[in-house]
This record gives structure tokens, sequence and C-alpha cells, in this order.
């Protein structure tokens, strides 16, 4: 069991992953009812993810203030639960996961149906060292594939994203599209506010982005005041609607800096595979032609590339955003 269960958590560096990985063979190694993983987002501020045996995993909502779980994750993150601690009726099992000073998580074995016997103690004490070191190498990579300024991925990730994009693609025919987005005028930003208030924007942004997409999209900064968004299982339409809804939220969004109120657009350019194109390199090539048509016809919109793959030629093409692309977007 221990063997497998190492040999489970050591196949992946990503975080959601692992997460799952760990939900997953806890429940059944234990038995669980339920497993939660506390995970820390900033000061003082945490995270639930739960697995019950009869449902997936979900965040978890509500905590009672005053019951076990509260109690101990209060605990844990003051520094007081450093070492596995069982509840006095036997029924739930808390399991720090730290690495030198970092607080990685804290797992939480749950079986009301019988008490935890002594030997299942000792098989999660053996492997949470393992764990420890899956969690902090999730927590590396993650960093190293994030852009520190925005929170966004880097762009050496987006690289290794479009290439799995496109193998998606070639093997399943999943359509994706590409968005690439250029602050309007940041220049000016910077000239007339200085280079901090310029970043104060691009979190901004970043922020606007990474609110108006699904969980499984992901965002990029491409360079200083560029972004990328891969839209996986989306069409024109679907690209479409997300990108006039990025422009709409820049377009609404401010920054205040002493006093003054910063205000700011973003051009787009979408490129869609296969309606576009069908290689990752044209891909790049029209969604930044497309973005320069933006530019060129007065900023502050959203363009998509006017070069039409055979295959899509043969299809008929709603005119506007229907309701369809809309769902397309939103599932
Ligand atoms: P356009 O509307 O044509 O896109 O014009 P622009 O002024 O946005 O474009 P340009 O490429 O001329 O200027 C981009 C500026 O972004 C210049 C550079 O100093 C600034 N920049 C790049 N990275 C950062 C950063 O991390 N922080 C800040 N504050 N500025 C940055
Ligand atoms: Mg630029
Ligand atoms: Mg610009």
């Amino acid at each position: 069991l221990v063997y497998s269960f190492i040999n489970s958590i050591s196949k992946t560096i990503d975080m959601e992953e692992l997460q799952n990985i760990v939900l997953d063979i806890t429940s059944d190694s234990f038995d669980a009812d339920e497993v939660d993983i506390v995970l820390p987002k900033s000061e003082g501020d945490f995270r639930i993810v739960t697995r019950s045996v009869s449902g997936e995993k979900k965040p978890r909502v509500e905590l009672a203030p005053d019951g076990t779980v509260a109690v101990a994750i209060k605990r844990w993150l003051s520094g007081q639960l450093k070492e596995q601690e069982i509840s006095p009726e036997r029924d739930e099992i808390f399991l720090p996961i730290e690495k030198g000073d970092h607080r990685l998580a804290l797992l939480i074995v749950r079986c009301c149906r019988r008490p935890f016997r002594e030997e299942r103690l000792a098989l999660l004490g053996a492997i949470s060292n393992h764990i420890a070191i899956a969690f902090e190498n999730a927590r590396l990579y993650r960093i190293a594939i994030t852009d520190d300024l925005t929170g966004l991925f880097t762009v050496r990730y987006f690289r290794t994203c479009l290439e799995r994009s496109q193998a998606n693609f070639d093997r399943y025919g999943e359509k994706f599209a590409l968005l690439m987005m250029d602050i309007d005028d940041f220049k000016i930003i910077n000239d007339t506010y200085g280079h901090v208030a310029g970043d104060e924007v691009l979190r901004k942004v970043a922020a606007c982005i990474l609110d108006s997409i699904r969980i499984m999209d992901l965002g990029f900064r491409y360079g200083g005041e560029e972004f990328t968004l891969i839209l996986h299982s989306t069409g024109v339409h679907g690209g479409r609607y997300v990108a006039e809804r990025i422009r709409e939220s820049v377009a609404a969004a401010e920054v205040m800096v002493n006093d003054s109120q910063i205000k700011f657009t973003i051009s787009i350019g979408i490129s869609v595979c296969p309606e576009n194109v069908l290689t990752v390199k044209e891909l790049m090539l029209e969604a930044d032609k497309a973005l320069y048509v933006a530019k060129r016809s007065g900023k502050n919109r959203v363009v998509l590339s006017s070069r039409i793959t055979e295959a899509a030629q043969t299809r008929e093409e709603p005119s506007a955003v229907s309701d369809s692309a809309k769902l397309e977007i939103l599932q």
C-alpha cells in the first residue's frame, strides 16, 4: 500500500492533479467517508477541497465555526498543529503536510462508521513525508510557471500548453481558440503616472482576464503588456464572446493612483483551430495579424482572423454570438 501510494503521488508535479490523486488514494486506502485537503492561500486564509465517498472532488463551502475541522485549521495555521493527530472519538485524523518552513497542506481523513485502527495511523505517518515532497515539488513547479507580477502563467508554459492543445486537436479533433491581447497606449500610462502605476494596471488587466474565463482556460503574460489566452473546446463564436467580455471588463475597470483615476483599454486578436488555421505556428501568426488590425482600426476592439480553412468554408456560420456560443463557453 505504501509503495502504491508513493508511486501514484510521484507521477505528477501539477498541483490540481496531485490533489486529485491524494484525495483518491487516501479515500481508498483508509476506507474513508470523506477526505479534505486544506490549502493555505494568502496570510491566514485557506481553501478546502473535499472528496466524499459518494461524490466528486469539490470545494468545501460551509464550516461550523467551533467544529473540530475549524479548530484544527486555526491551530494548524498558527503553527500549533505540527504532528499527526486523531480526534478523541478516533473518527478524524489530521495530518499536517510541511516541508522546512512551508506549511503546504493539512490532510483530514474522516471515517464515521468505525474508529481508525493503529496500523492506519502508522501508514499515514510513513507516507506523510512523501506527500510533503510531492506537494513541495508541485508548489515549486507552480512558481516556475507563474508570472510574479500578474499571477498569470509564463510565456514558457504558454508554449507547452499550445503544443498540448495542438496534440489534442490532431488526436481527438478538439478545437481551441487563441486570443492575443495588448494594452492600448500603455507607454503613455507609464510616462504619465510612472511604472508603479503601470504595474498596477497590468495586475488589474490580468484580474479582468481571469474573471472572464473558465477554470479550465489558461491565461498567460506573453511579454510586457501583452497577454495570451488559450480557450479549450472553443470555436469562433465562443472565442469572440470571451474576447468581448474581457474587452468590456477592461474598459470598465480603473486604477486609482494618488487620487488620479487611470482608465485603460485593450485590443484583442483571435484565431481558431480549425476554423482559421490548422497549426500552432499559423495560429500565432493569425492572432497577431488580427491584433494588428485591431490596433490599426482604432484600438479597444476585438478582431477575428479573416483566414478560413477549406473545411470551415463548407460549414454554415451563424452571424452573431448566439446562445449556443455562450453555452459553449460557459460549459
Ligand atoms: P499600442 O497601443 O500600440 O499597444 O501602444 P503601447 O504604448 O501600449 O505599446 P508599446 O509597445 O510602445 O509600449 C509598451 C510599454 O510597456 C513600453 C514598456 O516600457 C512597458 N512595459 C513593459 N513591461 C512592463 C512592466 O512590467 N511594467 C511596466 N510598468 N511597464 C512595462
Ligand atoms: Mg505591445
Ligand atoms: Mg500596447
